[in-house]
């Protein structure tokens, strides 16, 4: 991920990062102006927004819970669909 200076624009390191939740998907990133002449330090703020695809592991369990609502025939019937 690349941190820009909001002064300068130049990139910026992220020097250390303090989770604000558990789950770790907010943060504050603490950061350094990589430009000499500027030379600021700054907090940015990271936050998960969404899933584009979700993960394989809630695809599949998904996947199987709806599976396993199915009457035994519409599992046979689903099988011949795509096996
Ligand atoms: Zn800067």
């Amino acid at each position: 991920m690349q941190i820009n200076c909001p002064h300068c624009q130049h990139k910026a390191h992220i020097a250390s990062r303090n989770n604000l939740n558990d789950e770790k998907t907010i943060a504050d990133l603490y950061c350094n102006c990589s430009n000499p002449a500027c030379a600021a330090r700054f907090v940015m703020q990271l936050g998960f927004q969404r899933w584009i695809n979700p993960p394989v592991t809630n695809t599949l369990e998904l996947a199987a819970s709806l599976i396993g609502k199915l009457s035994k025939a519409d599992r046979v019937a689903l099988l011949k669909e795509f096996g």
